[in-house]
């Protein structure tokens, strides 16, 4: 992607001011921008398109971290990252697998959907991609995760285990809609809240909730022994 000329000029400007960026532009939608710090006047930064169509005030914002490591128009920054709704892009399509070896996912997300919230509620499901072996220790799984723009639960394909009850995949399927239903916002203090108030009190209405929560380390600390 070649840099718009609205980005050469800030970036020319900083060089004026005696530092020099290297922008990479990416459709990264999880790490909207990334800085990396080459040395004391030199900086790469890899940006989301989306930046490229900043305000003004947060191309100032970035300039004046990078320059004088302002951690308060930092903040804003992040804000601003944290606010860009980027629409899906329709040229990638999705890969959905339901059937694992011992859960159907599908079958599971129709149970979940009419028993506790409306079957045509709209999610879609899907085992997530196994990744590569990892020769590290694991020491995080996430067993979960709501794409609101593809209207995707994603489910972590270590779950597909004949010890895993059938429960706590419904549990976790659960948990995912609560994100469907009871969306993220912002706080006063404009940080972007997911699992806020009124989501814990919806998640909180789970029958057995809190046995689910015990069943969710249990599982987490089975696979980390097993080194799965
Ligand atoms: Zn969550």
């Amino acid at each position: 992607m070649s840099l718009p000329p609205r980005l050469r000029r800030w970036a020319d400007r900083l060089a004026d001011e005696g530092h020099q960026v290297y922008i990479t532009l990416t459709r990264n939608r999880t790490a909207m921008i990334r800085i990396q710090t080459l040395s004391r006047r030199k900086t790469s930064i890899r940006l989301h398109e989306h930046f490229a169509e900043a305000p003004l005030s947060v191309l100032r914002d970035l300039a004046k971290f990078i320059l004088h490591r302002d951690n308060t128009a930092w903040k804003r920054v992040v804000a601003y990252s944290q606010n860009i709704t980027i629409p899906p892009d329709p040229n990638r399509p999705v890969a959905i697998q339901t059937q694992g070896i011992y859960f159907n996912l599908a079958r599971e997300l129709t149970f979940v959907k009419k028993k506790y919230f409306d079957e045509h509620l709209a999610a879609r499901i899907t085992w997530g991609k196994r990744g590569n072996p990892q020769r590290k220790k694991r020491r995080s799984i996430r067993f979960g995760s709501w794409h609101e723009d593809e209207k995707l639960i994603r489910v972590h394909p270590l779950l597909d285990q004949e010890w895993v009850p059938k429960e706590f995949i419904r549990y976790l399927i659960y948990h995912e809609l609560c994100h469907a239903v009871a969306k993220p916002h912002q706080d006063a203090q404009g940080r972007h809240r997911v699992h806020h108030a009124d989501f814990k009190q919806l998640e909180a209405q789970y029958p057995n909730f809190k046995e689910m929560e015990k069943l969710s380390q249990e599982i987490f600390n089975r696979l980390i022994r097993e080194r799965l």
